[in-house]
């Protein structure tokens, strides 16, 4: 069934995949098989899921520059996670701020479609501010959008399309200001960011250090290494996590009440992750980070090299975007000639670019993707090619 996949294992695809190497690999899946088929719903017959779960939001919370008063939820992924979040900061304003009757979120367009996805199913309104020159959320747009209805705000620590930081401080002056929850999403770069910054890089302050911050996201199954189904949503407080909780009754079967979207939930995303946490430490984590950044200057001397591209400036973390500055080369045929040439290749919309995710399984393919690149971008320079742009990367 596999035999037309794109070979991700191979470093072909920059996205949706994450690998750190085979020996973590090894690891994580005897994790996932021990619990294969224990049910993280039935905390009281499970005990030990409860432990993993405290475990790993430890760790969590203390990576994010938390004292340990704070909380967190172990979920299925960002979505999960970015869902509970917009849950949560509703249920706070119902207390808190009783005048909003119709309550809107503020975020900048940048934002992850799925706080679009969250606020859709829940019936929120979402007000998308369009961002600054620099691909960072304009602060004054996003004061602007901001009325009495208005219960929370969001800053990306890094965003996806562009992959830059929001100034997170100045967001969480105006989230002080008018008193909202702000939600600081590192679903991305939330396992990348700290390492890299102690590797001596600059990162702007993105975590619990930022005093009106209230929750943030971030994923394990990205650049935590562990099996897809695993983020986490950490609080500022236990009382903010109560907010995430689901109690009901009005059944024959008595007290039901979860703190996530799923009921069932699998265990082994818990004791996969918990693997990676303590198999890799915070030492493997730099090691990753190390690895990446590397394979990021060969990135971008190496495209930079290349005659009609021209990398975007700045990219803060481990997304890069490359976009044609020589009308004669169409980047969207670029695209497509390196899809011919078996790699996945995501589009960015706005603006019009290539979009590369770094994650360590490329320092090896590296070399083989610039090979290809110089070739492809000669091949659309003598043929005048010209493509669509294709949506279809990110369905
Ligand atoms: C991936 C991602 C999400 C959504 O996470 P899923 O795990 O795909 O549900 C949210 N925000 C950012 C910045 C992301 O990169």
């Amino acid at each position: 069934m596999k035999a037309e996949d794109c070979d991700w294992y191979g470093g072909k695809v920059p996205g949706y995949t994450y690998k750190m190497g085979d020996d973590l690999d090894y690891v994580i899946r005897e994790a996932y098989q021990l619990y294969f088929g224990e049910n993280a719903l039935g905390r009281s017959a499970f005990k030990s899921v409860t432990k993993l779960e405290q475990s790993i939001v430890g760790f969590c919370l203390r990576l994010f520059g938390h004292d340990g008063t704070g909380a967190g939820i172990f979920t299925s992924g960002g979505t999960e996670s970015i869902f509970l979040a917009v849950k949560s900061a509703r249920e706070w304003a119902k207390r808190s701020k009783p005048s909003a009757t119709k309550p809107n979120v503020v975020m900048p367009v940048s934002a992850h479609a799925a706080f679009g996805k969250a606020t859709y199913y829940m019936g929120i309104e979402s007000r998308r501010v369009a961002l600054g020159k620099d691909y960072r959320a304009h602060i004054e747009g996003l004061r602007a959008a901001i009325d009495g209805n208005t219960i929370m705000i969001i800053g990306s620590a890094p965003a996806y399309a562009h992959g830059n930081f929001d100034d997170i401080e100045s967001l969480g002056e105006l989230a002080g200001a008018y008193e909202l929850w702000f939600h600081v999403d590192a679903c991305l770069g939330g396992f990348v960011a700290p390492f890299v910054k102690r590797l001596g890089y600059p990162i702007p302050v993105f975590d619990f250090t930022v005093p009106q911050l209230t929750s943030l996201s971030a994923d394990l199954h990205k650049y935590g290494y562990a099996p897809k189904g695993s983020s986490v949503l950490l609080y500022r407080t236990p009382e903010h996590k109560e907010c995430a909780k689901f109690t009901f009754r009005d059944w024959p079967r008595g007290l039901y009440q979860t703190y996530t979207f799923l009921g069932s939930r699998p265990a082994g995303p818990l004791a996969g992750s918990f693997a990676a946490i303590n198999f890799l430490g915070e030492e493997g984590y730099l090691d990753a980070a190390r690895i990446m950044m590397s394979t990021k200057e060969k990135l971008v001397s190496g495209i930079g090299a290349i005659d009609g591209l021209r990398v975007y400036e700045p990219s803060d973390l481990i997304i890069l975007l490359y976009d044609s500055v020589e009308p004669a080369v169409d980047i969207n045929a670029v695209a497509e000639e390196m899809r011919k040439r078996g790699w996945f290749v995501g589009v960015v919309a706005e603006p019009v670019a290539i979009s590369f995710p770094i994650n360590p399984i490329h320092e090896k393919s590296v070399d083989g993707y610039l090979e290809d690149l110089r070739a492809c971008v000669e091949v659309v320079r003598t043929s005048g090619k010209t493509a669509a742009y294709d949506e279809a990367t990110y369905t």
